[in-house]
C-alpha cells in the first residue's frame, strides 16, 4: 500500500513538474537540442531542426527593450523568464507539498537504508565520513549538495535516508546545490582562474554545448531543463560552467540554474520517497516524455515557412537595403563566442546578433556594421564594414528573429617589432568580436545579391569555395537545405559540394556541423578542406584551396556543364591562384577559358564575393 501511495505521488510530481511547465514543454519539444548538451552528438535532420518559437516579454529586467511579440505565425506561445521561473518554483512546492502528503518519508529511509546495505551510496559514505568529525546533520548535508558530480542529486537522498524531514532536506540541499554555483560565475571572469580551470571547463564546454544554440530565453531554458534534469553530466556545476562560456549574463544564469535545481531536487524527492522501482518509474515518465517529443516533433515544431517568398524561389522581394547608414538598426548581440582551436592563426568569432525579427534577409546577403566612435584622423564617425551573414534567414535559432556573423578579428603585425601593433588593429572586428551578450550594434543593409541561391530548379548543384570567414554565406545556404524544414530543404535533390581552406585543422569552421550534415546526407553533401600548413599538393608544396579544386577540376568543370553554380567568398587573394588553375584546365580541355566564363557568367551560374 505504502509503495503504491508512494509510486502514485511520484508519477503525479513528476508529470506535474514537467507537463506544467510551460518552459520545460518548450524544452521538451527541442529535446534533440539538449540531447546535443547531454549526449555531446546533435541530431541533424531536416525533420527535426529546431523551431521557431519564442516571443519574449521580458528577461528578468535584464535583457530590456526586446518588444513582446507575439508571433501568431511561429506558434503564438509567448514566453518570459519571469513566468517560467515563477511557474517552476510554485510547480515544485506544488509537487513537494504532495510528496510531502502522500509518502512515507520514514518509510523510505528505512528502505533507502535497506537497500544500500551492500553498495553504500557515494553521497552516504560521504555523508559517513563528515560525520565521523561530528557535524551536524544539516552542514553535512549542505556540503554534500555543494559538491560537483555528486550535488543536490545526491545528497537528498542523504538526508532522506538520515531521517530529516523532507522540506529541511529539500531546503538545505537547494542551498547548498546553489551556494557554489554564484562564486563560479565570477571566478570564471578572473583570466588566471580560468586558465587553471581550463581542462574542467573543456569537458564541460563539450557536455553543454548544446546550450549555445539560439537566443537568450533559449539558452535560458535548455540550461534549466539540463541542470533540472537528472542525468549523468549534466547538473548545476557543469551547467554554470556552460552559461560562462556561452557568455550568458551572471543574472540570468542564475535564475535559470536555480529553477533547474528546484525542478531536479523535486525530481530526486519523488525518486527517493518512492524508491527504486518508483525510480525506474520516474526514468520511464522522463524518457516517454523524450520519445514522445522526438516522435510526434512534426506535429508541434512549426516549420520553417513563415519567411518564404511565393513561390519561395522567387527573387523578386529580396529586401535589400532597409536599414541606412543615416538611420540604422540597432541589434542586440545574443552571444559572442570563438569559433577556432587555440593553434589557429588569428581568431574568429560566431556572433549572433537579435533583430527582433525587423531585419529579414535571405541567405547569402550581408550586413553592415558601423562601429561605434569617430576616427581618429578626422573625428568622423566610422564608416560601415560590410559581413557576410551566416545564418540562413531563420537564424540559428530559427525563429526568425536573430542572424550570426562569423568575423575575423583583424590584426595588424608589425614586421618591425615582430607583434601585433594595437593600435592598428581593425576597427570593426575588434569591436565585434569584443562584443558580449546585450551589447548594441549598429546595423545596415541588407546589403547584396551576387551570393543568392537560385532555388527555381530544385536540381541545382551548388560548388562552395571559402578561404576563412568565406564560409559565412555558406552556412546559410546548407542550413537552409539540410538542417531547417523549408519548402527550398524539401525539393531539393541536388547536390552541394563545399570546399574550405584555411591554415590548420585548428582553423577549421563549423567543422562539427559539417560532418553532422554529412553524416546525415552522404549523397547531397560533400566536404574538402585544404589545410595549408598540415596538407601538400600534388607538387609538394602548401595545399592552398586552389590546389584541392584542381583535384576535382573534371567532375567540377563537368557539374558547371551541367548547370551547377559556383560559389567563391573569402579574402581577395584567393581569386588570382583560382583563375589561374582554372585557365590551365580549361586549356588542357581546349577551352577557351575567357568564353567559359563569360558562358557561366552569362547564365549566372558564377559568383563572387571577395573583400
Ligand atoms: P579596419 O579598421 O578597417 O582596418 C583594416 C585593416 O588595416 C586591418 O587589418 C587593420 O589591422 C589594418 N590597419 C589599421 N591601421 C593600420 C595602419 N596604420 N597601418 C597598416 N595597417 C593598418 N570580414 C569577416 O571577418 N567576416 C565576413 O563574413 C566578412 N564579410 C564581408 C563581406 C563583404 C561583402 C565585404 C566587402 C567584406 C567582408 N568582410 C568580412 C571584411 C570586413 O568588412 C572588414 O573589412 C574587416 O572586418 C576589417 O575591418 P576592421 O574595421 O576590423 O579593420
Amino acid at each position: 500500500m505504502t509503495n503504491l501511495r508512494s509510486f502514485l505521488c511520484l508519477f503525479l510530481s513528476v508529470v506535474f513538474l514537467l507537463d506544467g511547465s510551460k518552459a520545460f514543454q518548450q524544452t521538451a519539444s527541442r529535446w534533440s537540442n539538449i540531447g546535443r548538451g547531454i549526449l555531446g552528438s546533435p541530431s541533424i535532420s531536416k525533420s527535426s531542426a529546431t523551431s521557431p518559437d519564442l516571443s519574449v516579454s521580458s528577461f528578468l529586467d535584464v535583457y530590456p527593450g526586446t518588444n513582446p511579440i507575439p508571433d501568431k505565425e511561429q506558434n503564438g506561445s509567448r514566453f518570459s523568464v519571469k513566468d517560467s521561473l515563477g511557474k517552476i518554483v510554485r510547480r515544485s512546492a506544488v509537487a513537494l507539498v504532495t510528496l510531502a502528503l502522500f509518502s512515507n518519508p520514514a518509510f523510505a529511509a528505512k528502505k533507502v537504508a535497506k537497500e544500500t546495505v551492500e553498495h553504500l551510496h557515494t553521497g552516504q559514505k560521504i555523508a559517513n565520513f563528515f560525520m565521523q568529525f561530528g557535524l551536524p546533520k544539516w552542514a553535512v548535508l549542505s556540503a554534500i549538495s555543494a559538491m560537483p558530480v555528486v550535488e543536490l542529486r545526491g545528497a537528498i537522498p542523504v538526508g532522506i535516508w538520515m531521517g530529516m524531514p523532507l522540506y529541511q532536506v529539500f531546503l538545505i540541499c537547494v542551498l547548498g546545490n546553489m551556494a557554489p554555483i554564484i562564486p563560479i560565475l565570477f571566478i570564471l571572469k578572473n583570466e588566471y582562474l580560468k586558465k587553471l580551470m581550463s581542462p574542467i571547463l573543456k569537458r564541460a564546454e563539450k557536455k553543454a554545448s548544446g546550450l549555445g544554440v539560439g537566443s537568450l530565453e533559449k539558452q535560458w531554458v535548455s540550461l534549466a531543463a539540463f541542470v533540472g534534469i537528472p542525468l549523468p553530466g549534466t547538473g548545476a556545476w557543469t551547467g554554470a560552467m556552460g552559461a560562462f562560456l556561452l557568455g550568458m549574463p551572471t543574472a540570468l544564469a542564475i535564475s535559470s540554474i536555480f529553477a533547474g535545481v528546484l525542478a531536479a531536487g523535486t525530481i530526486m524527492s519523488a525518486i527517493t520517497l518512492a524508491g527504486r522501482t518508483g525510480g525506474l518509474i520516474a526514468i520511464s515518465v522522463l524518457l516517454a516524455f523524450a520519445a514522445k517529443e522526438l516522435m510526434f516533433k512534426d506535429s508541434d515544431i512549426a516549420k520553417q515557412s513563415f519567411l518564404e517568398a511565393n513561390p519561395y524561389w522567387d527573387q523578386s522581394t529580396v529586401p535589400v537595403n532597409t536599414y541606412k547608414n543615416k538611420a540604422p538598426f540597432n541589434g542586440k548581440v545574443v552571444s559572442t563566442k570563438r569559433i577556432v582551436g587555440p593553434k589557429a592563426t588569428g581568431e574568429t568569432c560566431h556572433i549572433i546578433i537579435d533583430h527582433k525579427g525587423d531585419f529579414p534577409f535571405w541567405e547569402g546577403q550581408s550586413w553592415g556594421v558601423i562601429p561605434p566612435g569617430v576616427r581618429e584622423k578626422d573625428g568622423k564617425p566610422h564608416s560601415v564594414r560590410l559581413y557576410s551573414i551566416a545564418s540562413s534567414r531563420y537564424g540559428d535559432d530559427m525563429s526568425g528573429r536573430t542572424g550570426s556573423l562569423c568575423v575575423r578579428r583583424a590584426t595588424y603585425w608589425d614586421p618591425v617589432l615582430k607583434a601585433d601593433d594595437p593600435a592598428k588593429k581593425g576597427i570593426c572586428s575588434n569591436f565585434l568580436c569584443d562584443t558580449r551578450t546585450g551589447d548594441d550594434v549598429q546595423m545596415t543593409g541588407p546589403a547584396g545579391k551576387v551570393m543568392l541561391l537560385p532555388e527555381e530548379d530544385p536540381k541545382t548543384d551548388y560548388i562552395m569555395v571559402a578561404t576563412g570567414t568565406g564560409i559565412a554565406p555558406y552556412r546559410g545556404f546548407i542550413r537552409r537545405l539540410f538542417v531547417e524544414d523549408t519548402p527550398a530543404a524539401q525539393a531539393y535533390k541536388g547536390q552541394a559540394w563545399l570546399f574550405l581552406g584555411v591554415a590548420n585543422s585548428d582553423a577549421l569552421l563549423y567543422d562539427d556541423e559539417w560532418q553532422e550534415i554529412k553524416k546525415e546526407y552522404p549523397d547531397q553533401f560533400r566536404l574538402d578542406y585544404a589545410l595549408s600548413r598540415e596538407q601538400t599538393n600534388k607538387a609538394g608544396g602548401k595545399m592552398y584551396i586552389q590546389d584541392k579544386v584542381e583535384e576535382y577540376a573534371d567532375e567540377i568543370f563537368d557539374k558547371l556543364e551541367n548547370g551547377a553554380h559556383i560559389y567563391f567568398c573569402g579574402l581577395k587573394g584567393m581569386m588570382p591562384g583560382i583563375q589561374d588553375m582554372l585557365k590551365k584546365v580549361a586549356e588542357s580541355k581546349g577551352l577557351d577559358y575567357d568564353d567559359w566564363l563569360k558562358g557561366l557568367k552569362a547564365k549566372k551560374q558564377w559568383h563572387v564575393e571577395v573583400y
